[in-house]
C-alpha cells in the first residue's frame, strides 16, 4: 500500500444536512445552519461539495443552490451531484434527471457527475437507459467537466465494469473505510487495487462507515489510543483513506457546525498515517473482526439455494453491524440499501441452512432482522 506525502481534501456530502421543523411541523433543511457550515468549509480552505438526485428528496441540491450558486463565485467551488437510473421508471424519466439537477441547484454546469451507486443487479440499468451516452454528451457539450460514477459492488463487478468503460470516465468513488479493508462485502481494497489498477483517481465515501467509527467498541479503541492518545476516533477514520495514494477526495456526510470543526481540524492540520499508525489501525481492524457476532464468512453458498433470492450476507452484516457498533441507524441504511424488504420474505424452506457451512440458524437470524429492520 502506497502513502501520500500529503492527506487528500475533505469534502463536503450534503446527504445528512441538519434540519428542523418548519411551520407545517414537517423536518425541512436547516439552511441558515448549512448556509454556515458551507462558509466555515470554506474559509478553511475546501472546496467539494457532493450531492445527489436522491438526497434528503431532492432539497439537498436546492441547498446547495441556496448555500454556494446564491452566494459564492461559480468558480470559487466544485459541484458534484448524481444520477440514480434505479430512481426511475422508463429511459426519459431517467435523462430528464440531468436538467432538473441541473435546475435545482443552478450550478450552470457540473464540476463532477457521477452514475449513482453502479454495481449489483442495477447497473445494466445505467446502460438500457442510455445514460452513460446521455453523460459523455453532457461532457463533451461542456455541461460536465469530471465524468465518474459511485458504486457498492464487488471488485470482480468493478473490473468488468472498467474493462469497458475505463477510458469514459475520469475518476471512480469508492466506499473505503478501515475496517471494510478487508471485508468480504465491501472489499474497499480489492476495490481500490481495480480503480489504481487502471490509474484512475478515487474519491472516497463512507471513511467514518456511517459515523459507526466513531463510537468504537472498547477493544477496538484500545490500540488506537494506545497509538497516540490525542487522535479523536474521526481522525484515525478520515486519515486512512486520506493517506492512500491516488485518494483525490474524502467526502464526510457532515450533520453539525462541530462535526464540521473536527473534520477540519483533522484534515487541514494532520500529516497521512505514519507506518506505526497504520500498524495501529491494523489492530483495530483486528479486533472488530474478532468480534465474531454472526460468524458468517460470506461464502455465499446460501445465495446459491434461495428460492427467495434473499441476500443472506448482507442481511447478517447487517445484524453484526448492530451487534458490533450498537448502530441501529447504519444497521437499518445497510439492510435498506442493499436488501430492502428481504428478510420478511423468507419462506423458512431451511435450504440455506442445509448449505451454510457455518451451521448458522440463518431463519432465526432473519426472524430477527424483519423485527428489528422492517
Ligand atoms: S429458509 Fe428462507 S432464506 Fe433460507 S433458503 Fe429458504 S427462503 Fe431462503
Ligand atoms: S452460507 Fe452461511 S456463512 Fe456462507 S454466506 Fe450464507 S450465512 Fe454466511
Amino acid at each position: 500500500m502506497q502513502l501520500r506525502d500529503r492527506l487528500a481534501p475533505l469534502g463536503f456530502g450534503f446527504m445528512r444536512l441538519p434540519e428542523q421543523e418548519g411551520p407545517d411541523g414537517q423536518l425541512a433543511i436547516d439552511q441558515d445552519t448549512v448556509n454556515a457550515m458551507a462558509d466555515e468549509f470554506m474559509a478553511a480552505g475546501f472546496t467539494y461539495f457532493d450531492t445527489a438526485w436522491t438526497y434528503h428528496g431532492g432539497r439537498s441540491e436546492v441547498a446547495i443552490r441556496r448555500a454556494l450558486v446564491e452566494r459564492h463565485p461559480r468558480e470559487s467551488f466544485q459541484i458534484a451531484t448524481k444520477l440514480p437510473a434505479w430512481a426511475a421508471r422508463t429511459a426519459e424519466e431517467a435523462q430528464a434527471m440531468f436538467g432538473t439537477s441541473l435546475e435545482r441547484t443552478g450550478a450552470g454546469y457540473f464540476d463532477y457527475y457521477l452514475l449513482h451507486q453502479l454495481g449489483g443487479d442495477g447497473t445494466a440499468l445505467f446502460d438500457d437507459f442510455g445514460l452513460w451516452d446521455l453523460a459523455l454528451a453532457k461532457r463533451e457539450e461542456g455541461l460536465v467537466r469530471q465524468l465518474g460514477f459511485s458504486f457498492h459492488g464487488t471488485a470482480d463487478e468493478l473490473a468488468d465494469i472498467l474493462a469497458a468503460r475505463a477510458a469514459d470516465v475520469d475518476f471512480v468513488q469508492l466506499q473505503i473505510n478501515y475496517a471494510d479493508w478487508d471485508n468480504d462485502i465491501i472489499q474497499s481494497r480489492r476495490c481500490y487495487d481495480v480503480a489504481r489498477s487502471h490509474g484512475l483517481p478515487i474519491i472516497v465515501m463512507e471513511p467514518v462507515k456511517g459515523g459507526s467509527l466513531v463510537k468504537l467498541p472498547a477493544v477496538a479503541e484500545q490500540p488506537l489510543r494506545d497509538a497516540d492518545p490525542s487522535q479523536s476516533l474521526a481522525s484515525w477514520a478520515l486519515r486512512f483513506p486520506a493517506s492512500l495514494d491516488g485518494v483525490m477526495m474524502v467526502l464526510s456526510g457532515m450533520s453539525t457546525p462541530g462535526q464540521l470543526r473536527e473534520n477540519i481540524r483533522v484534515m487541514a492540520e494532520s500529516a497521512p498515517l505514519s507506518p506505526a499508525e497504520l500498524q495501529a489501525v491494523d489492530q483495530a481492524r483486528a479486533a472488530l473482526a474478532a468480534l465474531e457476532t454472526v460468524p458468517c464468512t460470506h461464502c455465499g453458498y446460501c445465495l446459491e439455494t434461495c428460492p427467495q433470492h434473499i441476500h443472506i450476507p448482507i442481511i447478517m452484516d447487517s445484524l453484526d453491524i448492530l451487534a458490533k457498533f450498537d448502530d441501529m441507524h447504519r444497521a437499518q441504511e445497510n439492510y435498506g440499501w442493499n436488501a430492502p424488504g428481504e428478510a420478511p420474505t423468507c419462506i423458512q424452506c431451511g435450504a440455506c441452512e442445509s448449505r451454510c457451512p457455518q451451521h448458522l440458524p440463518i431463519i432465526r437470524h432473519l426472524e430477527r432482522a424483519a423485527q428489528l429492520f422492517d
